[in-house]
Protein backbone atom coordinates (compact mmCIF):
# COMPACT_ATOMS: atom_id res chain seq x y z
CA UNK A 1 0.00 0.00 0.00
CA UNK A 2 0.88 3.94 -0.55
CA UNK A 3 1.02 6.54 2.35
CA UNK A 4 0.07 9.29 0.94
CA UNK A 5 1.47 12.34 3.52
CA UNK A 6 -0.35 15.89 2.70
CA UNK A 7 1.47 18.48 1.14
CA UNK A 8 2.80 20.34 4.30
CA UNK A 9 3.48 17.13 6.20
CA UNK A 10 7.00 17.53 8.39
CA UNK A 11 9.99 15.66 8.09
CA UNK A 12 9.36 14.45 11.65
CA UNK A 13 6.03 12.63 10.07
CA UNK A 14 7.48 11.32 7.40
CA UNK A 15 9.81 9.85 9.51
CA UNK A 16 7.48 8.50 11.81
CA UNK A 17 5.72 6.86 9.10
CA UNK A 18 8.63 4.95 8.14
CA UNK A 19 9.45 3.92 11.16
CA UNK A 20 6.08 2.70 12.33
CA UNK A 21 5.82 0.57 8.86
CA UNK A 22 9.19 -1.13 9.88
CA UNK A 23 7.83 -1.80 13.00
CA UNK A 24 5.59 -3.73 11.66
CA UNK A 25 8.03 -5.38 9.94
CA UNK A 26 7.69 -4.27 6.29
CA UNK A 27 9.64 -1.90 4.23
CA UNK A 28 9.29 1.38 3.94
CA UNK A 29 9.85 2.91 0.18
CA UNK A 30 9.96 6.89 -0.25
CA UNK A 31 8.59 8.91 -3.36
CA UNK A 32 9.13 12.40 -3.66
CA UNK A 33 6.99 14.08 -5.84
CA UNK A 34 6.74 17.85 -7.14
CA UNK A 35 4.06 18.26 -4.77
CA UNK A 36 3.87 15.58 -2.01
CA UNK A 37 5.61 12.26 -0.72
CA UNK A 38 4.54 9.29 -0.74
CA UNK A 39 5.64 6.04 1.09
CA UNK A 40 5.24 2.65 -0.44
CA UNK A 41 4.80 0.33 2.24
CA UNK A 42 6.45 -2.96 1.06
CA UNK A 43 6.21 -6.72 2.23
CA UNK A 44 3.88 -9.64 2.77
CA UNK A 45 0.48 -8.94 2.64
CA UNK A 46 -1.07 -8.72 5.95
CA UNK A 47 1.03 -7.42 7.81
CA UNK A 48 0.65 -3.51 7.70
CA UNK A 49 -1.96 -1.85 10.13
CA UNK A 50 -3.93 0.64 7.53
CA UNK A 51 -6.12 2.30 9.89
CA UNK A 52 -3.17 2.85 12.40
CA UNK A 53 -1.04 4.22 9.82
CA UNK A 54 -4.07 6.68 8.74
CA UNK A 55 -4.63 8.21 12.01
CA UNK A 56 -0.83 9.21 12.07
CA UNK A 57 0.37 13.24 11.88
CA UNK A 58 0.68 14.36 8.64
CA UNK A 59 -0.83 11.27 6.73
CA UNK A 60 -3.55 12.19 3.76
CA UNK A 61 -4.85 8.82 2.97
CA UNK A 62 -3.76 5.45 2.75
CA UNK A 63 -4.13 3.55 -0.57
CA UNK A 64 -4.13 -0.07 -1.50
CA UNK A 65 -1.77 -0.67 -4.76
CA UNK A 66 -3.63 -2.74 -6.92
CA UNK A 67 -1.17 -3.71 -9.32
CA UNK A 68 0.92 -6.40 -8.16
CA UNK A 69 4.03 -4.65 -8.86
CA UNK A 70 4.29 -1.77 -6.33
CA UNK A 71 7.38 0.54 -6.67
CA UNK A 72 7.43 0.19 -10.32
CA UNK A 73 4.27 1.52 -10.54
CA UNK A 74 2.83 4.74 -11.10
CA UNK A 75 0.45 5.19 -8.35
CA UNK A 76 3.81 4.64 -6.16
CA UNK A 77 5.00 7.54 -8.33
CA UNK A 78 3.40 9.36 -10.21
CA UNK A 79 5.60 11.44 -12.53
CA UNK A 80 7.88 9.94 -14.72
CA UNK A 81 11.77 8.64 -13.12
CA UNK A 82 14.66 9.87 -14.31
CA UNK A 83 17.71 7.86 -14.12
CA UNK A 84 21.29 8.93 -14.04
CA UNK A 85 23.76 6.90 -15.74
CA UNK A 86 27.68 7.33 -14.92
CA UNK A 87 28.75 10.12 -12.67
CA UNK A 88 31.01 9.26 -10.07
CA UNK A 89 34.38 8.52 -10.28
CA UNK A 90 35.54 5.37 -12.60
CA UNK A 91 37.97 2.89 -12.03
CA UNK A 92 41.35 4.48 -13.43
CA UNK A 93 40.20 7.50 -11.84
CA UNK A 94 38.77 9.64 -14.21
CA UNK A 95 35.17 11.44 -14.08
CA UNK A 96 32.67 9.86 -15.56
CA UNK A 97 29.77 12.35 -17.48
CA UNK A 98 26.12 11.68 -16.06
CA UNK A 99 23.85 10.98 -18.63
CA UNK A 100 20.02 11.42 -17.95
CA UNK A 101 17.29 9.09 -19.28
CA UNK A 102 13.33 9.83 -18.44
CA UNK A 103 10.97 12.42 -18.71
CA UNK A 104 12.11 14.78 -21.33
CA UNK A 105 15.50 13.25 -21.55
CA UNK A 106 16.38 10.89 -24.35
CA UNK A 107 19.29 8.83 -24.75
CA UNK A 108 21.28 6.90 -27.39
CA UNK A 109 23.14 3.97 -26.41
CA UNK A 110 25.57 2.87 -29.17
CA UNK A 111 28.37 0.21 -29.64
CA UNK A 112 29.59 -3.20 -30.50
CA UNK A 113 27.10 -6.46 -29.81
CA UNK A 114 30.11 -8.19 -28.66
CA UNK A 115 33.75 -5.93 -27.71
CA UNK A 116 36.40 -8.45 -30.00
CA UNK A 117 38.93 -6.46 -29.68
CA UNK A 118 40.35 -3.27 -28.01
CA UNK A 119 41.14 -1.86 -31.77
CA UNK A 120 38.05 -2.63 -33.06
CA UNK A 121 35.52 -1.23 -30.22
CA UNK A 122 37.76 1.98 -29.96
CA UNK A 123 37.33 2.63 -33.70
CA UNK A 124 33.32 1.55 -33.82
CA UNK A 125 33.38 4.08 -29.77
CA UNK A 126 34.60 6.93 -32.27
CA UNK A 127 31.59 6.24 -34.73
CA UNK A 128 28.83 6.28 -32.56
CA UNK A 129 29.96 9.20 -30.36
CA UNK A 130 30.43 11.11 -33.33
CA UNK A 131 27.23 10.28 -34.47
CA UNK A 132 25.11 11.07 -31.20
CA UNK A 133 25.98 8.31 -28.90
CA UNK A 134 26.07 9.27 -25.61
CA UNK A 135 26.66 6.10 -23.87
CA UNK A 136 28.81 2.96 -25.33
CA UNK A 137 27.38 -0.37 -25.47
CA UNK A 138 29.58 -3.83 -26.06
CA UNK A 139 29.51 -7.16 -24.46
CA UNK A 140 32.41 -8.54 -22.45
CA UNK A 141 30.28 -12.12 -21.39
CA UNK A 142 28.00 -12.97 -24.15
CA UNK A 143 25.18 -15.20 -23.71
CA UNK A 144 24.97 -17.38 -27.06
CA UNK A 145 22.69 -19.71 -28.20
CA UNK A 146 25.73 -22.43 -28.64
CA UNK A 147 28.12 -23.14 -26.24
CA UNK A 148 30.67 -23.18 -28.99
CA UNK A 149 30.10 -19.55 -30.44
CA UNK A 150 32.24 -16.33 -28.92
CA UNK A 151 31.29 -16.31 -25.39
CA UNK A 152 33.23 -12.64 -25.02
CA UNK A 153 36.75 -11.65 -23.74
CA UNK A 154 35.30 -11.48 -20.09
CA UNK A 155 37.57 -9.09 -17.54
CA UNK A 156 39.59 -7.65 -20.49
CA UNK A 157 37.34 -6.64 -22.29
CA UNK A 158 35.45 -4.85 -19.39
CA UNK A 159 38.90 -2.99 -19.06
CA UNK A 160 38.83 -1.99 -22.90
CA UNK A 161 35.07 -0.84 -22.41
CA UNK A 162 36.14 1.43 -19.34
CA UNK A 163 39.37 3.41 -20.94
CA UNK A 164 37.45 3.74 -24.01
CA UNK A 165 34.56 5.06 -21.89
CA UNK A 166 36.96 7.17 -20.27
CA UNK A 167 38.36 8.68 -23.21
CA UNK A 168 35.77 9.55 -24.94
CA UNK A 169 33.49 11.05 -22.18
CA UNK A 170 31.07 8.04 -22.67
CA UNK A 171 29.42 6.30 -19.77
CA UNK A 172 29.45 2.41 -20.37
CA UNK A 173 26.73 -0.10 -20.21
CA UNK A 174 27.76 -4.15 -20.55
CA UNK A 175 25.48 -7.49 -20.25
CA UNK A 176 26.19 -9.30 -16.63
CA UNK A 177 24.63 -12.99 -16.79
CA UNK A 178 25.27 -14.50 -13.68
CA UNK A 179 25.33 -13.29 -9.72
CA UNK A 180 28.73 -14.24 -9.65
CA UNK A 181 29.88 -11.78 -12.27
CA UNK A 182 28.10 -9.11 -10.43
CA UNK A 183 31.16 -8.25 -8.14
CA UNK A 184 33.57 -7.81 -11.23
CA UNK A 185 31.75 -6.26 -13.62
CA UNK A 186 30.59 -3.16 -11.02
CA UNK A 187 34.01 -2.18 -10.83
CA UNK A 188 33.73 -1.06 -14.20
CA UNK A 189 30.44 -0.80 -15.56
CA UNK A 190 28.02 2.29 -15.72
CA UNK A 191 24.69 0.59 -16.09
CA UNK A 192 24.30 -3.38 -15.78
CA UNK A 193 22.50 -4.99 -18.80
CA UNK A 194 20.16 -8.01 -17.78
CA UNK A 195 19.44 -9.31 -21.18
CA UNK A 196 16.36 -11.02 -22.80
CA UNK A 197 17.39 -14.32 -21.48
CA UNK A 198 17.86 -13.58 -17.85
CA UNK A 199 14.47 -11.33 -17.20
CA UNK A 200 13.55 -13.73 -14.95
CA UNK A 201 17.03 -15.00 -13.31
CA UNK A 202 14.99 -13.56 -9.86
CA UNK A 203 18.88 -13.94 -8.00
CA UNK A 204 20.62 -12.03 -10.73
CA UNK A 205 17.82 -8.55 -10.38
CA UNK A 206 18.21 -9.21 -6.42
CA UNK A 207 21.91 -9.00 -6.69
CA UNK A 208 21.73 -5.72 -9.19
CA UNK A 209 19.37 -4.47 -7.06
CA UNK A 210 22.15 -4.18 -4.16
CA UNK A 211 24.20 -2.34 -5.87
CA UNK A 212 23.71 1.60 -6.83
CA UNK A 213 24.85 1.34 -10.76
CA UNK A 214 21.70 1.90 -13.23
CA UNK A 215 19.71 -1.26 -14.41
CA UNK A 216 18.99 -1.91 -18.11
CA UNK A 217 16.77 -4.28 -18.05
CA UNK A 218 15.94 -6.31 -21.38
CA UNK A 219 12.29 -7.29 -21.84
CA UNK A 220 12.23 -11.59 -22.14
CA UNK A 221 11.43 -13.29 -25.34
CA UNK A 222 8.06 -14.24 -24.06
CA UNK A 223 7.36 -12.15 -21.06
CA UNK A 224 4.06 -10.26 -21.48
CA UNK A 225 4.52 -6.08 -19.77
CA UNK A 226 3.38 -7.34 -16.02
CA UNK A 227 5.75 -9.74 -15.83
CA UNK A 228 8.84 -7.56 -17.20
CA UNK A 229 7.36 -5.19 -14.19
CA UNK A 230 7.07 -7.34 -11.65
CA UNK A 231 11.18 -8.14 -12.59
CA UNK A 232 11.70 -4.52 -12.22
CA UNK A 233 9.85 -4.76 -9.00
CA UNK A 234 12.74 -7.56 -7.65
CA UNK A 235 15.63 -4.57 -8.71
CA UNK A 236 13.40 -1.85 -6.95
CA UNK A 237 13.02 -3.49 -3.76
CA UNK A 238 16.60 -4.04 -2.98
CA UNK A 239 16.61 0.21 -3.08
CA UNK A 240 18.01 0.45 -6.43
CA UNK A 241 15.87 2.82 -8.12
CA UNK A 242 18.28 3.51 -10.86
CA UNK A 243 16.04 1.15 -13.68
CA UNK A 244 15.75 1.37 -17.84
CA UNK A 245 12.95 -0.84 -19.42
CA UNK A 246 14.34 -1.83 -22.55
CA UNK A 247 12.19 -3.86 -25.15
CA UNK A 248 13.30 -5.43 -27.39
CA UNK A 249 11.31 -7.48 -29.61
CA UNK A 250 9.41 -10.65 -28.30
CA UNK A 251 8.64 -14.22 -29.72
CA UNK A 252 5.34 -14.50 -31.79
CA UNK A 253 4.29 -16.65 -34.81
CA UNK A 254 5.98 -14.15 -37.56
CA UNK A 255 9.19 -15.24 -38.84
CA UNK A 256 9.99 -13.05 -41.57
CA UNK A 257 12.21 -11.09 -38.81
CA UNK A 258 14.11 -12.34 -35.79
CA UNK A 259 11.82 -10.98 -32.99
CA UNK A 260 8.40 -8.92 -33.09
CA UNK A 261 9.47 -5.49 -31.84
CA UNK A 262 6.47 -4.45 -29.62
CA UNK A 263 5.44 -1.42 -30.21
CA UNK A 264 2.63 -1.42 -28.01
CA UNK A 265 4.25 -2.21 -24.82
CA UNK A 266 5.76 1.45 -24.36
CA UNK A 267 2.63 3.09 -24.39
CA UNK A 268 1.58 0.35 -21.96
CA UNK A 269 4.58 0.61 -19.92
CA UNK A 270 4.39 4.04 -19.92
CA UNK A 271 1.17 3.94 -18.44
CA UNK A 272 1.47 1.10 -15.95
CA UNK A 273 5.03 2.49 -14.54
CA UNK A 274 7.13 5.51 -14.29
CA UNK A 275 10.07 4.00 -15.27
CA UNK A 276 11.91 5.12 -18.57
CA UNK A 277 12.23 2.99 -21.63
CA UNK A 278 13.88 2.47 -24.07
CA UNK A 279 13.67 0.53 -27.63
CA UNK A 280 16.41 -2.00 -28.96
CA UNK A 281 15.76 -2.31 -33.21
CA UNK A 282 18.75 -4.26 -33.88
CA UNK A 283 17.86 -7.70 -31.86
CA UNK A 284 13.90 -7.52 -32.56
CA UNK A 285 14.73 -6.73 -36.55
CA UNK A 286 18.04 -9.02 -36.63
CA UNK A 287 18.69 -7.37 -40.20
CA UNK A 288 19.95 -3.68 -40.60
CA UNK A 289 17.40 -2.85 -43.11
CA UNK A 290 15.07 -2.83 -40.53
CA UNK A 291 16.60 -1.36 -37.56
CA UNK A 292 16.21 2.70 -38.28
CA UNK A 293 12.31 2.07 -39.30
CA UNK A 294 12.50 -0.02 -35.79
CA UNK A 295 13.78 2.56 -33.98
CA UNK A 296 11.91 5.41 -35.05
CA UNK A 297 8.52 3.72 -34.60
CA UNK A 298 9.45 3.10 -31.19
CA UNK A 299 10.99 6.41 -30.33
CA UNK A 300 7.61 8.24 -31.89
CA UNK A 301 5.40 5.91 -29.72
CA UNK A 302 7.14 7.14 -26.62
CA UNK A 303 10.39 5.33 -25.99
CA UNK A 304 13.16 7.45 -24.21
CA UNK A 305 15.49 6.50 -26.97
CA UNK A 306 17.22 3.50 -28.08
CA UNK A 307 20.38 0.87 -27.72
CA UNK A 308 21.45 -0.09 -31.19
CA UNK A 309 24.06 -2.28 -32.18
CA UNK A 310 26.80 -0.71 -34.73
CA UNK A 311 29.95 -2.13 -36.82
CA UNK A 312 32.09 -0.89 -39.55
CA UNK A 313 32.57 -4.10 -40.97
CA UNK A 314 29.87 -6.38 -40.08
CA UNK A 315 30.65 -9.38 -42.15
CA UNK A 316 33.51 -9.77 -40.20
CA UNK A 317 31.68 -9.34 -36.50
CA UNK A 318 31.85 -12.79 -34.45
CA UNK A 319 27.93 -12.23 -32.73
CA UNK A 320 25.14 -10.15 -34.46
CA UNK A 321 26.80 -8.41 -37.82
CA UNK A 322 24.00 -8.85 -40.04
CA UNK A 323 21.94 -6.57 -37.62
CA UNK A 324 24.96 -3.92 -37.02
CA UNK A 325 24.49 -0.47 -38.92
CA UNK A 326 27.35 1.00 -40.47
CA UNK A 327 28.34 4.10 -39.01
CA UNK A 328 26.95 6.70 -41.63
CA UNK A 329 23.63 4.60 -41.37
CA UNK A 330 23.74 5.28 -37.71
CA UNK A 331 24.80 9.11 -37.88
CA UNK A 332 21.88 9.12 -40.59
CA UNK A 333 19.20 7.49 -38.06
CA UNK A 334 20.48 9.80 -35.14
CA UNK A 335 19.56 12.92 -37.37
CA UNK A 336 16.16 11.72 -37.80
CA UNK A 337 15.36 10.42 -33.99
CA UNK A 338 16.44 14.12 -33.06
CA UNK A 339 13.73 15.23 -35.20
CA UNK A 340 10.78 13.02 -33.28
CA UNK A 341 12.03 13.48 -30.50
CA UNK A 342 10.80 17.58 -30.93
CA UNK A 343 7.53 15.74 -31.42
CA UNK A 344 7.08 13.86 -28.57
CA UNK A 345 9.09 16.28 -26.46
CA UNK A 346 11.97 14.96 -25.51
CA UNK A 347 15.73 16.00 -26.22
CA UNK A 348 18.94 13.79 -26.79
CA UNK A 349 21.53 14.87 -25.07
CA UNK A 350 24.55 15.96 -26.56
CA UNK A 351 27.93 14.25 -25.98
CA UNK A 352 30.39 16.10 -23.61
CA UNK A 353 33.81 17.27 -24.13
CA UNK A 354 36.63 14.56 -24.97
CA UNK A 355 38.50 13.67 -21.89
CA UNK A 356 41.95 14.10 -21.97
CA UNK A 357 43.39 10.87 -20.61
C1 LIG B 1 22.65 -7.92 -26.69
O1 LIG B 1 22.28 -6.79 -26.34
O2 LIG B 1 23.69 -8.12 -27.36
C2 LIG B 1 21.77 -9.09 -26.40
C3 LIG B 1 22.25 -10.31 -26.32
O3 LIG B 1 20.47 -8.73 -26.23
P1 LIG B 1 19.17 -9.59 -25.82
O4 LIG B 1 19.40 -10.03 -24.41
O5 LIG B 1 18.06 -8.62 -25.96
O6 LIG B 1 19.06 -10.74 -26.79
MN1 LIG C 1 23.73 -8.51 -29.94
Amino acid sequence: MIIVMSSNASQEAIDRVQAEIERMGSKPHLSRGKFRTVIGAVGEEGKVDESHLASLDGVEKVVPIMKPYKLASREFHEDDSIVEVGGGRSIFGVDVPKVLVGGNHAACFAGPCAVESEKMLNTIARHVRDGGATVLRGGAFKPRTSPYSFQGHGEEALKWMRECGDRLGMPICTEVMDTRQVELIEKYTDVFQIGARNMQNFDLLREVGKTRKAVLLKRGLAATVKDWLLSAEYVLSQGNRSLILCERGIKTFEDSIRYTLDITSIPVARQWSHLPIIVDPSHAAGKRDWVSSLALAGMAAGAHGIIVEVHYNPAEAQCDGPQALLPEMFRELMGQLRQIAVITRKEFAEAGELASV
